[in-house]
């Protein structure tokens, strides 16, 4: 893509105050914006109004914190000075998750750290980088051109790590705010450092939360031979989930779900892909093996078949244990979902499959504990082409073109508000960034290479119709 006068300008003013950005994303960093309940709601509006001033510093205008009862503020901005030229709806969120273990941390969660070209801190990737990338592209246009090559919206939302909860309330309310012609949601990730995606396919989740009681109380295990064991009969229903081929055991589950298109399959296996760099990027020790249905590649099975995860598992801690035989074990399991499942029916399916006939007589209790649906789009059409030529012109390479295995609650509301709005999904993240985990952290050279690539894609956006 040949830059024009105005992006060879947004792109140089970019590059002399890359410090100024880098300085705006650490101290929004510096905010422990976590969204999840028992942590200070006040330190989430604290960060919208950091992420209000940013974007007043930025040039865009009608900054405003929106809140909606109940519910985390989100921050809205817009520059529409552009009569004539498209819209494009820029989505990001400043709430990050809890911190988790402070002792695995190398350096603290909250004060972003520097190292070896990547930069430390919760919130770094997972999105204050995402959300920075789109205010350093529309603040160096604005800058030294004092326009944009189009009209722009920034939304950029407060409880997304808690599952959007009330997204669907703010987008009723706020609908008008929200019209445009293209909406950029950032918050995946790239196909490796340096490797720029867009993705096009999201799994879906289905969480079930089941129990086995046997007894009314904890018995004394010198009862133990007669008296069945609730902890092991849970651990046997849930080992009896999975086939010895890999594939979920569950009666029905398969029925509906989609085969790829050839299209799709075509674009999974143009991707370059070493397993041992997956397993090591994935922290699988050295020696444990892939598991899942063999018959599939490693990323159809991730990205195109459901799989189940045990994400909670009580009975009792080794702290207060005793030579007993505890009366009740509970699990929580999370089914991901892919095209042509319905959340629900699949977790109906797990429920009668885990409460019909239980081992022994045993009390089986099992029930939906939430649902958020996948999502998949065509990539294919002029918006898409403008996004794969923005990320090639800012990265030097061709852009993947990727599924997810993640779920991401916001992308169907905002695809069902704004229905025929091509949807693009592009990020800062890289499979070593650990976004969720203890250490997450941010490359700092993709970082601007992500920034580089908004600069291009507002360009290149700008070049087409309004819907
Ligand atoms: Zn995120």
């Amino acid at each position: 893509m040949a830059a024009n006068g105005i992006v060879r300008e947004a792109l140089g003013d970019l590059d002399a105050r890359l410090d100024h950005w880098k300085q705006t994303l650490v101290d929004l960093c510096r905010i422990p914006s976590i969204s999840a309940v028992s942590f200070p709601p006040e330190e989430v509006r604290r960060s919208a109004q950091a992420v209000a001033q940013a974007l007043r510093d930025a040039g865009v205008e009608h900054v405003e914190v929106l809140e909606i009862p109940g519910g985390h503020p989100y921050v809205y901005g817009d520059w529409l000075h552009r009569p004539g030229a498209p819209t494009v709806l820029l989505y990001g969120h400043h709430d990050v998750m809890p911190p988790g273990r402070a002792e695995k941390w190398l350096s603290p969660a909250f004060e972003p750290t520097e190292r070896d070209g990547r930069l430390y801190g919760r919130g770094t990737a997972d999105d204050k980088g995402g959300v920075m990338a789109h205010v350093a592209a529309v603040g160096s246009y604005l800058r030294v051109a004092k326009t944009l090559p189009l009209n722009v919206k920034f939304i950029i939302e407060g409880e997304e790590e808690i599952g959007s909860r009330n997204l669907d309330r703010f987008l009723e309310q706020y609908r008008a705010k929200m019209a445009a012609d293209f909406i950029v949601l950032t918050d995946t990730r790239n196909y490796d450092v340096g490797h720029p995606a867009l993705t096009y396919q999201l799994r879906g989740i289905c969480q079930v939360d089941v129990e086995v009681q046997g007894l009314h109380q904890p018995l004394h295990s010198g009862s133990s031979g007669p008296v069945p064991d609730p902890v092991q009969i849970l651990c046997a229903m849930i080992a009896d989930l999975r086939k010895p081929n890999g594939a979920l055991n569950v009666p029905g589950l398969y029925a509906k779900v989609a085969r790829p298109s050839a299209k799709q399959l075509a674009r999974i296996r143009k991707l370059p892909l070493s397993e041992a760099k997956f397993k090591k990027d994935s922290g699988m020790l050295p020696g444990v093996r892939l598991w899942g249905e063999s018959q599939f590649s490693l990323l159809e099975r991730m990205w195109t078949r459901p799989a189940l995860t045990v994400i909670a598992l009580e009975a009792r801690p080794f702290l207060g244990s005793s030579n007993q035989i505890i009366e009740a074990a509970r699990a929580r399991l999370s089914l991901r979902t892919v095209p042509g499942m319905d959340a629900r029916e699949a977790g109906r399916l797990i429920v009668k499959k885990l409460t019909t006939k239980p081992p022994y007589g045993v009390k089986v209790t099992a029930k939906i504990n939430g649902t958020t649906p996948w999502w998949t789009t065509d990539p294919e059409g002029p918006a898409f082409e403008a996004a794969r030529g923005a990320l090639k012109a800012g990265f030097g390479k061709e852009t993947a073109m990727v599924g997810a295995g993640g779920t991401i609650g916001f992308v169907q509301p905002f695809a069902d508000l704004l229905r025929g709005a091509p949807c693009i999904l592009m990020g800062v993240a890289d499979p070593n960034t650990q976004a969720h985990s203890e250490n997450e952290s941010l490359h700092l050279g993709d970082w601007v290479k992500a920034m580089r690539s908004t600069i291009h894609l507002a360009d290149a956006l700008a070049r087409l119709p309004q819907r």
